[in-house]
């Protein structure tokens, strides 16, 4: 098993993969379905399951994301599917859906919408973390919706409030005009990746371009989400937006400019890197 494992993880890290013993303990505890802690306790691996697991470090070393792989994303006390067609939710979000969490601590049904959902990571944890929170989910992206509907329907038969799922563009100005000024927390991980800039192969051959791309300074998706939010939040209601590394005073900027906001202020993640900008509506 050691051997198998070591072998395993050099061939990962020759491809360039970023955590490469990680990784390749993870495969085998997924092709073996034991948790990855009970690896080192077992001897032997069945030819079959060897096989299984050599065909996916091939897959591995040509870079398909490891969620991709084990068809699972961990995401705060959620595990959620993944798969080809969505963003693979990412640990530096969980900040986010931490401090959303937070802010609607003593408010009994709250309004909260996520938009660009995706796998619905953001709102699948709220619903999970805040019981009486009402939450919609919008993804534009038909491929990604599709997961968003998978997850949001295992959740909810595992016992958490329903979150609704709805398509739509979150730079659309009739995008859930039905409740302009009622939404108390509006949250979002848009795609705001610079055009043009270098992101991991894992990355650019399979997380969907949608999630991704937000134009020539990265912000032209967030300028219409700007638009959004402050329509659809009520006086005193939240906004929480994910950024890349560089726009930790690009975003805050941008959503001061915008005029409706109070309480600008911008959070590390656990990296200490700029990760996420909060307002509120005044
Ligand atoms: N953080 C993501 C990445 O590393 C990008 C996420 C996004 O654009 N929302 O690629």
């Amino acid at each position: 098993m050691r051997t198998l494992l070591a072998e395993a993880a050099r061939h990962l890290a020759e491809s360039g993969v970023e955590s490469p013993r990680v990784d390749a303990e993870l495969l085998l505890a997924h092709v073996l379905a034991v948790p990855r802690a009970r690896l080192l306790v077992l001897d032997d691996v069945p030819a079959e399951v060897a096989e299984r697991f050599d065909a996916l470090l091939a897959q591995r070393a040509d870079r398909v994301p490891l969620q991709h792989l084990t068809g699972r994303a961990p995401f705060r006390y959620l595990e959620l599917a993944v798969g080809p067609g969505v963003f693979v939710p990412r640990p530096e979000t969980e900040q986010l859906a931490g401090w959303a969490v937070e802010r609607l601590a003593g408010i009994d049904a709250p309004l909260v919408v996520d938009l660009g959902s995706g796998s619905g990571a953001l709102a699948l944890s709220i619903a999970h973390e805040h019981p009486g929170a009402r939450v919609t989910a919008v993804e534009h992206d038909p491929g990604a919706i599709e997961w968003t509907r998978h997850n949001a329907v295992a959740r909810a038969t595992a016992g958490d409030t329903p979150v609704a799922v709805v398509p739509g563009d979150m730079t659309d100005p009739s995008l859930l005009s039905q409740l302009d000024g009622t939404v108390d927390l509006v949250v979002s991980n848009p795609p705001y990746v610079p055009d043009g800039a270098r992101v991991p192969r894992e990355v650019a051959d399979h997380d969907p371009p949608l999630a991704l791309w937000g134009g020539p300074d990265g912000l032209e998706v967030v300028r219409g989400l700007l638009i959004t939010a402050a329509r659809l939040l009520r006086t005193g209601g939240r906004l929480g937006i994910e950024h890349a590394d560089q726009q930790g005073s690009s975003l805050p900027s941008l959503v001061r400019a915008h005029g409706g906001f109070s309480d600008v202020e911008d959070h590390p993640d656990l990296a200490g890197r700029p990760r996420f900008t909060t307002a509120r509506r005044v």
